[in-house]
């Protein structure tokens, strides 16, 4: 057989020269299978795992409940950002926790009192007009009746109240139904919406016909041993973070995530060590590191999974105000070969950079079990925030932790900055495009990595870090005019697939 060509990993990644994503490539390797028969099965953690290697950032334009639902529901997990009060992020955590597929498990209500006008901002605010009538008009109060907008197309005064609109037999089911007793029950009826109640008539969730219709079915869904979908939380290392902590255990939080820029310190392995001591069966990922050291550190003090990353971020400006950092790719490889080697074998998660397919594989062939990603996710329906128009492209406001802005509002937690007097921002904001909805951009992410893995010629992520340290799967440095070479050059315009818009020649 001849000798195989380019450069094992231990070679590419010699110390003392940055490498990033850009800089190499993956030589192909010998493919005897389909693409379909890839499995993307990973370790999120020591004890979670993932069937797809994918983790929405905590980060306030990024992940609250609805990413984290769907990227759970997708194969992926969602870390919901502490920007916000205990309760706002416990919330989150619970809305994930209590989520079924099927059933709104926080319908929008109003009570008898309420007037036409409402329903119709509930209408213009999130698009639907079905809303159950409690007593009181919070999901405490028993239900008496409902609003569709058949009950009020024909009146004119809007300032009417819905007591006098509503219909009030209504169809329920009781709690427990399934979600195919809940199909049978809409299809008889012929109704829109079936309010599910408890035996006292207090409303507890809603089954919309609509979404029967959709019947999504996710087989890839991330889920604990009760069939809940699983969520991260992130936290902090200062006292107060150990009620916060207190919070998200108490509504079922399946991993914490210890935010901070630069995780050596002896603030974060207090920390680690005070959670595992108090919930030992709690996972927490450690980081941001970026250096074997700084790994060694926060395994010993008992971290699940280590969160790898500094300075690659697309918000982020951390290399050029304070001159420290590494290059990704390096910085992955270093750090995920001493941990995978390690006694206690801990998973990495890449963390920031990541612009789309190329790189997602580039970070697990150099050794994560999972990818992290801000900017390719903060443009889609499902993160926080609305969409808005700026010279014709439709977009979704995306911005760094430690922006001036995210500081404004209590951001800077995870850069030891809580405290001063001048703020020294190492994030941006900005703005993204749209994405469309995670539940197609995800799939589309994870087929374009399948058959990258294809490419390389290996069926699993295990397989393929076997190859990364065993030297098979091979590299090469790309120079200058490689990189150019492969990408898009000698066209006047073309539509950037990654970006969804037209690029003129000289726009890279
Ligand atoms: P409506 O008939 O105008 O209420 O709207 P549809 O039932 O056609 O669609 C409502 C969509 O919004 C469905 O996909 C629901 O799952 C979703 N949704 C999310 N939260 C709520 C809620 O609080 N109430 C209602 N009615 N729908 C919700
Ligand atoms: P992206 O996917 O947008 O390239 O990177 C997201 C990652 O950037 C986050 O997961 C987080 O690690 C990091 N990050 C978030 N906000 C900031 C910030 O303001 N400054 C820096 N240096 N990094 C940030």
């Amino acid at each position: 057989m001849a000798e195989p060509d380019g450069l094992d990993a231990a070679s590419l990644f010699l110390e003392g020269m940055g490498i990033t994503y850009g800089d190499f490539i993956l030589l192909p390797g010998y493919i005897d299978f389909q693409v379909s028969d890839v499995d993307l099965e990973s370790r999120l953690t020591r004890n979670i795992r993932l069937k797809h290697p994918v983790v929405s950032s905590p980060m306030d334009t990024v992940t609250e409940s609805r990413m984290a639902i769907n990227m759970a529901l997708l194969g992926g997990i969602g870390i919901i950002h502490y920007n916000n009060t205990i309760p706002e992020q416990a919330e989150h955590v619970r809305k994930v926790k209590r989520f079924e597929n099927g059933f709104i498990s926080d319908p929008v209500v109003l009570g008898p009192n309420n007037t036409i006008a409402d329903v119709y901002r509930i209408r213009a605010l999130h698009g639907f007009s079905g809303i159950p009538i409690t007593e009181d008009g919070t999901m405490k109060g028993r239900l008496v009746g409902i609003v569709t907008r058949r009950d009020i197309d024909f009146e004119q005064d809007r300032s009417k109240r819905l007591g006098d609109f509503m219909t009030r037999e209504v169809i329920t089911a009781p709690v427990g139904v399934t979600l195919h007793q809940a199909n049978e029950i809409l299809r008889r009826s012929k109704k829109g919406k079936l309010p599910i109640v408890d035996k006292d008539e207090r409303l507890v969730s809603l089954v919309s016909r609509n979404d029967l219709l959709k019947n999504e079915d996710f087989p890839n869904a991330t889920k604990d041993s009760n069939k809940q979908l699983r969520v991260g939380a992130a936290i902090g290392t200062k006292p107060q973070d150990r009620d916060r902590l207190e919070a998200l255990v108490e509504t079922g939080v399946d991993v914490v995530v210890i935010d901070s820029s630069q995780g050596w310190s002896a603030f974060q392995i207090e920390m680690i060590r005070f959670i595992k001591q108090r919930h030992p069966d709690l996972d927490v990922i450690g980081g941001n590191v970026v250096c074997r050291n700084q790994a060694e550190a926060l395994i010993e003090a008992g971290a699940d999974a280590l969160r790898i990353g500094m300075g690659p971020g697309s918000i982020c400006i951390t290399q050029e105000t304070m001159a420290a950092g590494r290059a990704q790719a390096g910085a992955v490889y270093h750090v995920a070969k001493f941990a995978r080697h390690h006694k206690r074998n801990v998973p990495v998660i890449a963390d920031g950079g990541i612009r789309g397919i190329g790189d997602i594989a580039k970070a697990v062939a150099v050794g994560s079990g999972a990818v992290m990603m801000g900017s390719l996710l903060a443009g889609t329906t499902e993160a926080p925030g609305d969409y808005f128009y700026e010279g014709g492209v439709r977009l979704k406001r995306y911005r760094g932790m430690a922006s001036l802005e995210a500081m404004a509002k209590g951001g800077d937690k995870r850069y030891f900055s809580e405290d001063d007097v001048i703020k020294v921002p190492q994030g941006v904001s900005g703005a993204v495009v749209d994405r469309g909805s995670v539940v197609q951009f995800i799939p589309y992410l994870m087929h374009g990595l399948r058959h990258s893995l294809q490419d390389l010629g290996y069926k699993s992520l295990e397989a393929l870090h076997e190859a990364l340290y065993s030297g098979r799967l091979r590299f090469e440095k790309r120079s200058a005019s490689a990189q150019r070479e492969g990408g898009v050059h000698g066209l006047h315009s073309y539509e950037d697939p990654n970006m969804g818009f037209i690029r003129r020649a000289g726009d890279r």
